[in-house]
């Protein structure tokens, strides 16, 4: 059977198809250590299992709820933004879905037009700029350099901007370099996208897993006018170690919000009305699981940060949040006799025995991704066997 364009266009998402690949070698008895991961390695927090498990035996978890989530997660949604971000939304301003990728997938389907241009800074999460494709939309690419910390200027922008940009995405802390915008940067960014009427599509998903020094500002948070321009994205996966639940939102201006809703109430209905429960339980309940395993991925960082800075050629920022590495390994790559990152990757893999996700899928060919939501133990030993392999390579 002949499949649609629009499905031979896709490109399954590279961090999956990592991850499957190191597990099918586990699988086979192979000894592989798997950094690709992009999902919290803690059990979902106690409190919230407990209150999935009510919802299921006192029946209310049984039945269809409303497509945006039952009242009292939206409240609890609106709640949230208020006690983080200091700002006031009504519940009618917001919608759950299956998944922060569910409410992106469903924003950019109401937002684009064909031809029209999402400008998305690289190195860029996998998904973005499929979705904006799915859409009939246009991902336009905006180089966040490394020496300025993997964040785009004004100017930068300003270079891409067209008569059909509709948008602009930022993701700060940003999966995958980890770096975040400050307060000036997003000023900047923000006015310039008000000046020219472009939506302002906000990640926030890692806004709670900051480390150091480094400060999260939401871009909502700027100013009263960037606010009405700007769609924040966010849910309870990485926060709440939820990846399995499915549960994310969506929070912006009215219009846009009910369009998301009636599309999502064709195409899936509501998130699993158990998995709402749980979110309503973690965004509600006890938070000190969420300081407790920000501090152990900061814990992780600081160590592997370091000893990957051994590595011969390898350079890497040191993250301010999310919970990825993200060496530029064009040296590295060059002292071992590779130049292509995904060959590289593969070797690693095959011969290394460690998995991790080549940069191209993030639109950074010189880089790769180590995820260290893992635990310490792991992340020594497969440190170790990168350096070992370099350092081989290198001697021949
Ligand atoms: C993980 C992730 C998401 C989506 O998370 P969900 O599990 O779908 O809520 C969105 N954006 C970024 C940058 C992510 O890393």
């Amino acid at each position: 059977m002949e499949l649609s364009k629009r499905a031979q266009g896709i490109e399954p998402s590279v961090t999956l198809a990592a991850s499957a690949k190191a597990k099918a070698l586990k699988a086979a008895g192979k000894d592989v250590l798997s950094l690709t991961v992009g999902e919290p390695d803690f059990p979902t927090p106690k409190n919230i299992q407990e209150a999935a498990k009510r919802a299921i035996e006192n029946g209310t978890a049984s039945y269809y709820t409303a497509t945006p989530g039952i009242p009292a997660l939206r409240q609890a949604v609106v709640d949230s933004i208020q006690t983080n971000y200091g700002l006031t939304y009504t519940p009618s301003q917001t919608i759950v879905t299956n998944g922060a990728k569910f409410a992106l997938y469903l924003l950019f389907q109401v937002l684009l037009n064909e031809g029209d241009e999402v400008i998305i800074p690289t190195p860029y999460w996998v998904s973005y700029s499929e979705q904006v494709k799915l859409a009939g939309g246009v991902p336009v690419f905006v180089e966040a350099l490394e020496e300025n910390d993997y964040k785009v200027t004004v100017p930068q922008l300003e270079q891409v901007r067209s008569k059909k940009t509709k948008a602009i995405l930022l993701n700060s802390p940003s999966n995958p370099t980890g770096m975040i915008y400050t307060k000036d940067e997003l000023q900047a960014i923000g006015d310039w996208a008000v000046a020219h009427q472009l939506m302002i599509v906000a990640d926030d998903i890692y806004g709670q897993l900051v480390y150091g020094e480094a400060v999260f500002t939401p871009m909502a948070t700027i100013s009263e006018a960037i606010r009405k321009q700007t769609i924040i994205i966010n849910g309870v996966s990485k926060t709440y170690a939820m990846t399995g639940w499915r549960i994310g939102f969506a929070v912006g201006e009215q219009t846009v919000i009910q369009a998301m809703i009636d599309l999502a109430s064709q195409a899936s209905s509501n998130p699993a009305a158990v998995s709402q429960y749980a979110a309503l339980e973690a965004l509600t309940g006890p938070q000190d699981s969420v300081e407790t395993m920000r501090q152990a991925f900061e814990e992780r960082m600081e160590k592997v940060y370091v000893w990957l800075k051994d590595i011969p050629g390898l350079t890497v920022r040191k993250p301010q949040g999310a919970f990825y590495l993200f060496p530029n390994v064009r040296e590295t790559m060059a002292i071992c006799g590779y130049h292509d990152v995904d060959d590289f990757v593969e070797a690693l893999l095959e011969e290394a025995n460690v998995a991790v996700v080549t940069g191209k899928g993030f639109g950074a060919p010189d880089n790769i991704r180590l995820s260290y939501a893992t635990d310490l133990a792991t992340l020594e030993e497969a440190v170790k066997r990168i350096k070992n392999f370099v350092e081989k390579k290198q001697q021949k």
